[in-house]
């Protein structure tokens, strides 16, 4: 069913009773081209890609859970590209180029809202260094612009300016950023997937990766065995745990990352506000409630759970850049577990194990990344060689020793 103005005055005068489930509920074959494990939103759009632009749609899309119970569904919806180094400016600036159509290309309502993402900046250094990023992000085509004082000012005259500790001096602002709502963005790219042939199997955990001659020929699952030509990893944090199913050990740790959500409010804040001195991050969803986070758990887990001295840290912060949240009533919060990888950047590439690709390192920023992650996943699919802007993603970066450091800060997952 094609989602139109049309259709949808056909259901309302209808009474709504003739809209179809938006994907089918396939038992798993015995054999598929390409399996991907892992129904998150990279795992998703991977499919969508394959089957749209390569053609594959023998796929099949094996979630231990129910689609988009990981990371996808867990996250803060913020999307951008304002990145500074150049084996990651290229890529995320694709993906926000596919974000600003992915609604037609999906026929689906994703909520995609380029609402600004602001940066704030509290000391002459860290204004240089926002400086030189905008620079390098208008040198690649990236919009950016160097704010002052009073132009942040007037953007959000409620932050707390004259703090003595943390004075707001400026902001980087990209303008094209903004956010888009996680869970439509999961259900579009199934339904498109699902349109086009591929199976979509939910409650079906991968249990083991079957290894033949040094190369992948299926996998096992709580659903039994199925074989496929190609196997493709997509599961996020849980990314070392998969791999080692193939006997691979990944240069990958996973940390709980927790996010807040505020009562609803009315419109209080129209763009995405980070605080420079501290990790804080904050967006007003369109139900009105305020989305939050700062810093990941210290510690690794794989519980999709946090512990209490990160909600501490992510509060003072907030208090420390916008005081009058101290009056707010939180709704809930939650946590994802990322897949960190040692340099901040993410991972796309083949493995020793032939037949057996490799997607993650996404940190706690894949959200963004999930149209250009899947595009490049299905084209290093389906023609063996990585897409042109992903090329830099490689696995054995690690060994030669050329890192895309993105915050220069080494192997410390907090500090990415
Ligand atoms: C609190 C929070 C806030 C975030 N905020 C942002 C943000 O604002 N912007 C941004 O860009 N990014 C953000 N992120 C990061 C982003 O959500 C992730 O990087 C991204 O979602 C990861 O890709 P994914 O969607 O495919 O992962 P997931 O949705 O986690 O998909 C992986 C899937 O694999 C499944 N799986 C795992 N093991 C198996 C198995 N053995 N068999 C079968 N299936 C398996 C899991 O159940 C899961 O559904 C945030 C994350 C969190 C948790």
């Amino acid at each position: 069913m094609r989602y139109s103005v049309v259709t949808l005055l056909a259901q309302s005068l209808g009474g709504h009773k003739g809209w179809t489930p938006v994907w089918r509920n396939p038992a798993p074959k015995a054999e598929y081209d390409v399996i991907i494990i892992g129904g998150g939103g990279h795992g998703l759009a991977t499919a969508h890609y394959l089957a749209s632009r390569h053609g594959i749609s023998n796929v099949a899309v094996l979630e231990k859970g129910y689609l988009g119970s990981g990371n996808a569904g867990r996250n803060t919806t913020i999307i951008r590209s304002n990145y500074l180094l150049p084996g990651n400016t290229p890529f995320y600036e694709f993906s926000m180029k596919l974000w600003e159509g992915l609604e037609q290309d999906l026929n689906y309502n994703a909520m995609v809202s380029q609402r600004g993402v602001l940066n704030l900046c509290h000391t002459d250094a860290q204004r240089d260094a926002y400086a030189r990023r905008g620079n390098a992000m208008r040198l690649a085509g990236v919009d950016a612009e160097l704010l002052d004082r009073s132009e942040v000012r007037s953007m959000l005259p409620f932050l707390e300016f004259d703090n003595a500790r943390f004075p707001i001096q400026g902001g980087l602002l990209q303008r094209r950023g903004g956010t888009a709502r996680h869970d439509a963005v999961v259900w579009g790219f199934a339904r498109a997937a699902d349109g086009r042939g591929v199976d979509l199997i939910q409650n079906c955990e991968v249990t083991g990766i079957t290894v033949q001659g040094g190369r992948a020929v299926g996998v096992e699952t709580s659903r039994g065995a199925i074989r496929a030509k190609k196997v493709a990893m997509a599961v996020a944090g849980n990314s070392s745990r998969v791999a080692a199913m193939a006997g691979l050990r990944l240069p990958i740790e996973s940390h709980v990352l927790q996010a807040f959500v505020s009562e609803g409010l009315k419109p209080l804040i129209d763009c995405v506000m980070t605080f420079g001195a501290g990790h804080f991050y904050i967006s007003q969803s369109d139900k009105g409630g305020l989305v939050f986070g700062g810093n990941i758990d210290g510690y690794n887990s794989y519980a999709q759970r946090g512990n209490l001295p990160v909600v501490e840290d992510v509060m003072e912060s907030a208090m420390a850049v916008w005081p009058g949240l101290g009056r707010l009533r939180m709704l809930r919060h939650w946590g994802g577990i990322m897949d960190m990888s040692m340099d901040g950047s993410p991972i796309m590439d083949l493995t020793p194990v032939e037949g057996l690709y490799l997607n993650s390192g996404w940190c706690y920023g894949g959200f963004k990344a999930t149209p250009a992650s899947g595009f490049c996943f299905a084209h290093l699919i389906a023609t063996g060689q990585p897409h042109p802007v992903a090329a830099a993603y490689r696995l054995d970066r690690f060994a030669t020793g050329r890192l895309i450091d993105e915050r220069g800060n080494g192997a410390q997952p907090n500090l990415h």
